[in-house]
């Protein structure tokens, strides 16, 4: 839940002077605003403190700062973007953390659109490196509406998925190579760009979605896929949110190779971004209760798309599961149909306070958890304002609820608790998930501790402690304390 901070403490002045000497002062903070500004979180829901904010402009130097902590006793929050949703980047309200962030190592070392991969250092912003990859004629896939801030090491760190999940898979998909800064300083080289290779543990896949409890991701090599040449997009009317899963299985169906994103909108939703975010235009004349985006893209120029992506609304409209559709006339279109969805987290953080549920079931069951948890959330809050969307393709529903109209933020916030306990219960009811993406950060360890009790947090704790025995990579994050 969210905190507020006590007043910190200072950095030894000796420690200062060695990380001074190894970081120059770039890269080392420790004026009060610098701290501040990366102890906050997007949502600011997280007010945390901190000794300092080391930023490390190489590997080695970011080894020598951990070796250096280390050994004075000084935990570590890694830092990227900060654009975690669940806390998981800043750091706790003790005062007596350092926040290490990768921002200044943001480097494209090396594209080869031959192997198809990308070099990449932890700092490299997510849309620098899908121009990065377009420049080369291929596509970094993974695409999220913070692209624009978030960074390789937070995507690698959280496992990040987003709205090509469905057709490409998560971060860990995406990544071949790591290079990792372990917690006592020592570099783990995991560079290789094979594609094939058993030899052992797979070792880098402990690390991603570890978010930064188990050492510090310097350095990446990325998997790249073939650059699209025909991409079809749709906004698309539906009767319910049982015709948008209907309408995905045509989809998967009649065209499943091409089916790159499929994303769920409910009506309020689009109101929100309507409402606040400027020169967004509602595509469609008429209002409806439930939207879906699809899109269609292939490295083929000739594959025809416009008319696969015509051929399967058209019987769906006959069907009886479309109502309306605008399809993008050029690449303008697309991106401003794309924008309704991305503006979605915007507009509801200028809406007010809100309960965020990142939560995943089987496809099938979504109509069911919507209907039923806001059913349950209305038993809570009555005029609670649903507002579900997101990764429908995933069964990932970002089931979210705005305060009411006129509920103080406040007193809205004091029954999260109560709100994500109704949502999980039907999540686990129906088999899902309670963190479909955004990880466990500091907002869902004690969810974690319960869904995840007996063996499998007993072997997490054990890998947390073969690989930082002093508990000082990210504590109070993902795994919680026994
Ligand atoms: C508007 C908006 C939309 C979003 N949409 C999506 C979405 O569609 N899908 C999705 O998955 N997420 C989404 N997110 C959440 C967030 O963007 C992702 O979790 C992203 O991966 C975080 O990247 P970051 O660079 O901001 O990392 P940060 O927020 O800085 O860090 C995230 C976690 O990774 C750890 N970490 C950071 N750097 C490193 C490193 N170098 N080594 C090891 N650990 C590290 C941190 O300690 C923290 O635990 C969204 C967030 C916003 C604000």
């Amino acid at each position: 839940m969210p905190d507020t901070a006590p007043p910190r403490a200072g950095l030894p002045s000796a420690l200062a002077d060695r990380l001074r000497a190894v970081l120059g002062t770039k890269g080392l903070l420790t004026d009060q605003a610098a701290i501040a500004a990366h102890s906050t979180d997007w949502r600011n829901l997280f007010h945390g403190s901190a000794l300092a904010v080391l930023r490390p402009a190489t590997t080695a130097e970011c080894a020598e700062a951990v070796r250096l902590c280390a050994e004075a006793g000084i935990a570590i929050v890694p830092q990227a973007g900060n654009t975690s949703l669940v806390g998981g980047s800043t750091p706790l309200g003790r005062g007596d953390e350092v926040v290490l962030s990768v921002a200044r190592m943001n480097r494209i070392l090396e594209v080869d659109p031959v192997g198809m991969t990308m070099t990449v250092e932890a700092g490299a912003v997510l849309a620098a490196v899908q121009q990065a990859a377009a420049a080369a004629d291929c596509l970094f896939p993974l695409s999220l509406s913070s692209e624009g801030s978030a960074q390789i090491g937070g995507l690698i760190g959280t496992n990040a998925g987003g709205n090509t999940t469905l057709r490409y898979g998560n971060m860990r998909e995406q990544v071949l190579g790591l290079e990792v800064v372990l917690a006592d300083g020592s570099v783990l080289d995991l560079m290789r760009r094979l594609r094939k290779d058993n030899t052992g543990y797979a070792l880098r896949q402990l690390f991603i979605g570890a978010e930064g409890t188990l050492g510090v991701v310097t350095r990446a090599v990325l998997r790249l896929m073939p650059r699209p040449r025909d991409i079809q997009a749709a906004f698309v009317a539906l009767p319910s949110v049982e015709a948008a899963v209907g309408l995905l299985n045509r989809f998967q169906r009649l065209d499943g190779d091409s089916l790159a994103a499929f994303e769920y909108m409910a009506r309020f939703g689009i109101e929100l971004v309507l409402r606040h975010i400027p020169d967004v235009k509602d595509p469609l004349a008429q209002r409806h209760q439930h939207y879906a985006l699809v899109e269609l893209a292939s490295p083929r120029p000739d594959a025809d798309l416009r008319g696969a992506l015509e051929g399967v609304l058209a019987r769906a409209m006959e069907e009886g599961l479309v109502l309306d559709a605008a399809i993008a006339e050029s690449e303008t279109q697309r991106l401003a149909l794309w924008r309704i969805r991305e503006e979605h987290a915007e507009a509801q953080k200028r809406e007010g306070a809100s309960v965020k549920n990142d939560v995943s079931v089987p496809v099938s069951a979504i109509p069911e958890l919507i209907a039923r948890g806001i059913a349950a959330v209305r038993r809570i809050v009555p005029e609670v304002r649903p507002c579900p969307f997101g990764h429908v393709g995933d069964g990932n529903i970002h089931f979210n609820f705005s305060r009411p109209e006129d509920m103080a933020d406040d007193a809205f916030l004091a029954h999260w608790e109560a709100i994500a306990d109704a949502v999980n219960a039907e999540v686990r009811r129906l088999g899902g998930s309670f963190s479909a993406e955004h990880g466990i950060g500091r907002l869902k360890t004690g969810t974690l501790a319960e869904w995840r009790a007996g063996t499998e947090l007993e072997t997490m704790r054990r890998i947390k402690a073969a690989l930082d025995p002093r508990g000082l990579m990210n504590p109070g994050k993902v795994v919680p304390a026994s």
